[in-house]
């Protein structure tokens, strides 16, 4: 008989998973549920129509007609509300259950809100759906003034886009520095120069208190903790996600932030596996649980997921993941858990070159490169390998650092 798998999300790691069991199990039945109206687009692109720089047909991965192609049964609009792990069934909002042999949970998170007054305020916007960017776009067009919240990687974003359809612009950030468990003052420094030509005013040491509104419920002013005001007809707000497990209440399934897998992507039950963003997977090269939030490794996890589930333990994910932004007119790129580590070093090399390693034990864990990109691969290998680098953090950040300026064991492999 053959075998019925069902998957609950069509972001990347959904599809990627549903594409590798129609390859590995051609009889195989195969349904894949989403709660959003539209199939695979290609997230990391959204951020560039709401600039208004890519119309929107580029930014579709996959039309209807992909899944018909691969006979999978594609289920849209359709919010997965229940899972019974002994019945072997998920149930969705109008009832409709279905049974499956194996279960991939793909299901990603949904942006934190700011548990501030007024923030759910006309003019405020999260940033995570195609359809999200079509709001912003269209609001973000006809506004004078701008603040945005969330100094990381998709904070970044919404800066970039009031940049581009310029808009004058606040960013309120806690503490002194864009990303600042990840990057230090002099390293963000560079991001907030970027920012500040763009017509982006970084604001430090502040955040949001409460939004004021007009009579329409519509956000007017954004005020900070030291009562200063900032002017905004348009708020962007990034301050985190919420991973999507209310669904595993009522099951025994683990999770905590995100669903606990192992290498194999396999949670506590042995038919239930996990893809993307929403893990908490035993990460091989950490030696203990990590969540990654980035489109490469959940394609790869996708993809390894549904190998598993076909011939569980036939391949592992052991990743170092990456994650670029392409706002400036110099390249950056993080890879690895740039903000973990019990050590670091970094160095600056002009006014748009920087770079930082996190070091755990003696070992690469993660980094944030700014400018020259160029050693990019040298440290993921060093990371991925578990090379320990222990009393050589100087040699790591000379500028035309090179594997074999590293001392013994290190420079072998
Ligand atoms: C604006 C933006 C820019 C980004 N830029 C980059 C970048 O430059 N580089 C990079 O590497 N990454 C970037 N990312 C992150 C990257 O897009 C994510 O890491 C990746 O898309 C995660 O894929 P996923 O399949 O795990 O989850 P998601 O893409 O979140 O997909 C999960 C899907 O499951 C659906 N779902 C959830 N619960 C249910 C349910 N109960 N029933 C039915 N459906 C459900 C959701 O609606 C969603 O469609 C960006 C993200 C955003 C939002």
């Amino acid at each position: 008989m053959s075998q019925s798998y069902v998957i609950v999300g069509d972001g990347i790691a959904g599809a990627s998973a549903a594409e590798t069991l129609r390859e590995e199990e051609p009889d195989a039945d195969i349904t894949i549920i989403t709660d959003e109206g539209e199939p695979l687009y290609n997230r990391i692109l959204i951020k560039e129509f709401a600039k208004g720089k890519l119309p929107e047909a580029p930014i579709s991965i996959h039309d209807e007609s992909w899944y018909d192609d691969r006979d999978v049964d594609l289920e849209l609009d359709t919010l997965v509300t229940n899972i019974d792990p002994e019945g072997h069934t998920v149930t969705a909002h109008d009832g409709t259950e279905y049974d499956y042999d194996k279960l991939l949970l793909a299901i990603g998170g949904t942006p934190t809100q700011l548990p501030v007054e007024n923030s759910d305020a006309e003019g405020i916007h999260h940033f995570w759906t195609f359809q999200d960017a079509r709001d912003i776009k269209e609001h973000i067009e006809g506004a004078d003034s701008s603040v945005v919240i969330g100094a990381g990687l998709l904070g970044i974003d919404l800066a970039a886009i009031t940049a581009a359809q310029e808009v004058e612009g606040k960013y309120l950030m806690r503490g002194k520095a864009w990303w600042r468990y990840a990057l230090s003052e002099e390293g963000a420094e560079i991001i907030h120069e970027a920012l500040r030509e763009r017509n982006v005013e970084p604001v430090f040491d502040s955040g949001v208190d409460h939004f004021e509104v007009d009579e329409n419920d519509r956000v007017t002013t954004a005020v900070d903790p030291n009562g200063d005001r900032y002017d905004a007809d348009f708020v962007g707000i990034a301050i985190g996600l919420n991973f999507n497990t209310e669904i595993l209440g009522g099951t025994d399934i683990e999770y905590d932030n995100g669903i606990y897998t192992d290498e194999f992507m396999r949670t506590n039950h042995d038919d239930i596996f996990a893809a993307g963003d929403i893990t908490e997977f035993h990460d091989l090269i950490l030696g203990d649980r990590a969540q990654n939030g980035a489109w490469g490794s959940a394609k790869e996890q996708g993809t390894i997921a549904a190998k598993n589930m076909v011939d569980y333990g036939s391949e592992e994910f052991r990743w170092v993941s990456s994650y670029s932004i392409t706002h400036f007119d110099f390249p950056f790129l993080s890879f690895g858990h740039p903000t973990l580590g019990d050590d670091h070093v970094e160095a600056k090399y002009s006014d748009t070159e920087w770079r930082r390693l996190a070091i755990k034990d003696g070992k690469i864990v993660g980094g944030v490169l700014i400018g020259d990109l160029s050693p990019q691969t040298k440290y993921k290998k060093l990371m991925r390998e578990q090379v320990d680098v222990s009393g050589q953090k100087e040699v790591l950040v000379k500028q035309d650092f090179q594997l074999d300026d590293l001392e013994g064991a290190a420079a072998e492999q």
